[in-house]
């Protein structure tokens, strides 16, 4: 099977399951516990933490262990929701994952969209103005979107919420493990996710820069009050190897070579199936991601499922199989269309996809398109 899915979750790299196996081992106690194993367990934790704050340019202290970025968003907004005026409004780019989008609707009435343009990309001349006129509790705006790959100026962003006095919130998710952090640690709230870079699933982090962060969760005194719960040790310290074994590719040549694969395979597809077209081909994209508009055929939830039976699984914004889900609400805040949008598939690699199973994904859509263009004109 050629694995092309690697955006909603990557396998766990060696060095990550190595890391987990000797830190179920060796760290058996609980950081918090007063006696000597709990302490070696705190000190690897510790230790973890000054890792990821280097990668990411940061202050140890000002990182939180979570469970994922689906705790850490909602934590976020959770925290805004208790220092903030009742009547404060936040302010979220169109195009934010699920996870930011609904934590920001519950926790605060007033949400206002941030426009992006036809790339994607959030319109930061927009921003600029609505800041003059208006300074909302939070800006949130992603690093990179999950669904296109497509990068967002986070740094401009970023420079604009400190010029205008706004804190910032950057879901850097998919950013993180495929290209450089610095920077990132900056940023007022950040949130990463293990799963996503091959560390293992549940467990991911926070950067706040906040000492009076209100937690989510309570019932304990962990991550100095600012997340209560037994941190998961194992699996922050096979988080943190998978980083480890990402960072000398997310900065090197390797990069080049993959944008590179990118680039071909997209001409490629285009080439082998006329009317197929890549979204937002222009912007600047993650090497990892291809998001494509299949042509036109009367479920595009068949690309998906034929590329499954061809051995190739990759995914899909919205599936009209279920005849429940809503066309991508990132592709129709680019502009798209509702059958546009139902007619994405999303292709993401990892850094061990080689170019021979990226050949063999062309192969198999070329067959693909054959076997539903016999359907249609049958
Ligand atoms: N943010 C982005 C951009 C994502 O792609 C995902 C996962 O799909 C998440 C947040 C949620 O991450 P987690 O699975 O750690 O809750």
């Amino acid at each position: 099977m050629i694995y092309l899915d690697n955006n909603a979750t990557a396998p766990l790299h060696p060095a990550a399951r190595q890391a987990w196996l000797e830190a179920a081992d060796q760290f058996v106690g609980n950081p918090s516990s007063p006696h000597r194993i709990g302490a070696r367990a705190e000190a690897a934790l510790a230790r973890a933490r000054e890792e990821l704050a280097a990668h990411l340019g940061c202050d140890p202290f000002d990182l939180v262990w979570t469970s994922g970025a689906t705790e850490a968003s909602n934590s976020v907004f959770h925290h805004l929701s208790r220092i903030a005026s009742p009547d404060a409004e936040v302010w979220i780019s169109a195009v934010e994952h699920p996870c930011v989008l609904e934590a920001a609707r519950y926790w605060f009435s007033k949400c206002r969209f941030i426009p992006v343009n036809a790339n994607g990309q959030v319109k930061i001349d927009w921003l600029e103005a609505q800041l003059q006129k208006q300074r909302p509790a939070l800006v949130a705006v992603m690093a990179a979107n999950n669904e296109t790959g497509v990068l967002q100026p986070w740094k401009q962003v970023h420079e604009l919420c400190r010029r205008f006095g706004v804190l910032y919130f950057c879901d850097a998710v998919q950013w993180v493990g495929k290209l450089p952090g610095v920077g990132l640690g900056e940023i007022d709230f950040v949130s990463g996710s293990a799963h996503k870079f091959g560390g293992p699933k549940g467990v991911g982090f926070l950067k706040c820069n906040d000492g009076r962060f209100h937690p989510l969760l309570r019932g304990g005194l962990q991550e100095e009050g600012r997340r209560a719960g037994t941190e998961n040790v194992p699996g922050i310290l096979a988080m943190v190897a998978a980083l480890r074994a990402r960072e000398p590719f997310a900065a090197g040549s390797v990069l080049l070579d993959r944008l590179e694969w990118r680039a071909a395979v997209e001409r490629e597809l285009v080439r082998q199936i006329p009317g197929t077209e890549i979204v937002a081909e222009q912007a600047e994209r993650l090497w990892n991601t291809i998001c494509a508009l299949m042509p036109q055929t009367e479920c595009q939830g068949r690309w998906v499922v034929k590329l499954d039976r061809h051995g190739v699984a990759v995914s899909t914004g919205s599936a009209c199989a279920s005849g429940k889900e809503e066309p991508s609400h990132v592709l129709r805040a680019m502009g798209m269309t509702a059958e546009q949008a139902g007619r994405a598939i999303r292709f993401s690699s990892s850094w061990e996809t080689t170019r021979e199973e990226w050949e063999g994904a062309l192969a198999a859509a070329a067959r693909v398109q054959s076997s539903l263009a016999g359907i249609t004109s049958g």
